[in-house]
């Protein structure tokens, strides 16, 4: 049996290591639009999370082994190969494209010059080589950040970090330049709900505490609009911990240090303010707890002074061409992994990781994820063989005008990204751009 997993990010490649587990005579083709494997592993792994980038090790072990092939450079859908045709060549495909882009907030001034998604920033930071925005950094002394997630708490961390810190990194070399040089010292990272239901978890929390030369300021009276943080009782143990970090805090005393991180809570923003032509200011309104875990405004205002503002709201699947879509939850309809036409299973074609189960969870949840799809998957296998193909699919990619990189190729780039940083005195640095990775693809 033959299979096509699009998508070489975590949910990609743990689809592909279970598939070859539970089928000792399958063949996986792990396929990517970008030369290079690894999806949000690469491009949204924060650059100083050394551990969790790590986990690229275990990775490369699934895209290593004998009866898995890695493809990049394949874009399936318009522009690339069409799903039919994909279809054609596999016996069975297996979407793993993730939530490709971001959630609006749906407030005036939201597209001021100065307010940009924090996945724009994180593809900047990551070298993501469709990344064209820069200067982000540029003129602000104060940053607003929108949302309390983990995304927020990774941007908010790499906005204070100095030279020292990030030039270890695989970071690209402008933006290393950029951040070393931002004259930020502000940062305000703004939730719409209370302290007790934050998404950040507690260990990225407390490393916002461990920033060299950054205070972390709360406000106790703002926490205590919580009716949990005064009674943590009825929390769940994650959220308790959370908040004793941020009760910690607001015992602390004010230091003075040259930043300052600024966790603010029950404000909602309502509009971005404009001034001379960019975001000046984001305009919040204070909201309380409406006892059934929501919150009300109070028609009380408060504007926070920003000169960038990172939106960071979660992120949004986006619809495949030929593949059923439910805008509201910005998934694929499925069921154990099969995807539903119109409450059907449709043959042959499967999902894992966020385009079926949203973008939430820490990478790990990805593996039940994908080891659920490829149990379904291989349960189908005596039906799904029965399909002839026209034989090696990687003839069948290049007949349509495709010429992927292999492993090989990728490993050419990861020596072209070790070469580049030594040559600036770091360690890997990554290639930003699709043209550098393209040549170091081929050797050029
Ligand atoms: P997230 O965890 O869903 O957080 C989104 C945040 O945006 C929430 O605080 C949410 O508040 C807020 N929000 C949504 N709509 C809003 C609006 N209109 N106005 C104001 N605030 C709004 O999303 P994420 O931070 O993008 O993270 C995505 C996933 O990746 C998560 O599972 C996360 O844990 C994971 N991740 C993990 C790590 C790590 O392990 N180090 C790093 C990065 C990301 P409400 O709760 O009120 O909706």
């Amino acid at each position: 049996m033959r299979v096509a997993v699009v998508g070489s990010g975590p949910s990609g490649c743990y689809t592909a290591q279970s598939l070859v587990q539970l089928d000792p005579g399958v063949l996986v083709d792990v396929l990517d639009r970008l030369p290079c494997p690894y999806g949000l592993v690469r491009y949204g792994v924060a650059p100083d999370h050394e551990k969790i980038k790590s986990l690229q090790n275990n990775l490369r072990t699934i895209l290593e082994h004998e009866r898995v092939r890695f493809l990049g450079g394949v874009e399936i859908g318009p522009g690339g190969v069409p799903a039919a045709r994909l279809r054609e060549l596999y016996h069975a495909v297996v979407y793993c494209v993730g939530a490709a882009t971001d959630r609006h907030l749906g407030v005036p001034g939201e597209d001021l010059p100065g307010s940009w998604s924090a996945t724009e920033f994180v593809s900047w930071y990551s070298a993501h080589p469709d990344s064209t925005a820069d200067g982000f950094v540029a003129g602000a002394r104060s940053a607003v950040v929108i949302g309390v997630g983990n995304v927020a708490v990774d941007v908010t961390r790499m906005l204070a970090r100095g030279l020292a810190e990030l030039s270890p990194t695989d970071m690209p070399h402008s933006a290393l330049a950029a951040l070393a040089a931002s004259r930020v010292t502000d940062i305000h990272m703004v939730g719409r709900r209370g302290p007790s239901q934050a998404r950040f978890t507690t260990k990225e929390l407390r490393e916002l505490g461990a920033l060299p030369d950054t205070e972390v300021a709360v406000h106790a009276e703002e926490l205590a609009l919580d009716p949990a943080y005064l009674d943590p009782s009825p929390l769940s143990a994650p959220q308790r911990r959370n908040v004793e970090v941020l009760r910690g805090w607001a015992a602390a005393e004010s230091g003075r240090s040259p930043r300052r991180i600024s966790l603010r809570f029950f404000l909602r923003p309502v509009e971005l303010l404009a001034e001379g032509g960019r975001v000046g200011a984001v305009r919040f309104e204070r909201t309380v707890p409406d006892g059934r875990g929501g919150v009300r405004g109070t028609g009380e205002f408060e504007a926070i002074e920003a000169q960038l503002v990172l939106r960071s709201v979660g992120y949004l699947g986006v619809p495949l061409e030929g593949l059923p879509f439910d805008p509201a939850t910005g998934t694929v309809p499925h069921l154990a992994g099969r995807v539903l036409r119109a409450g059907t299973v449709s043959p042959g074609e499967y999902v894992a990781g966020w385009i079926k189960r949203g973008p939430t969870g820490v990478i790990g949840t990805n593996r039940p994820c994908a080891k659920e799809t490829a149990t379904s998957l291989v349960e189908d296998a005596e039906t799904l063989v029965h399909k002839s193909l026209p034989g090696d699919p990687l003839a069948g990619l290049r007949a349509e005008g495709l010429d992927p990189v292999e492993w090989t190729g990728w490993q050419a780039i990861e020596r072209a990204e070790a070469a580049l940083g030594a040559s600036l005195g770091r360690g890997v640095v990554k290639l930003p751009d699709w043209q550098s990775l393209r040549d170091a693809a081929h050797g050029l």
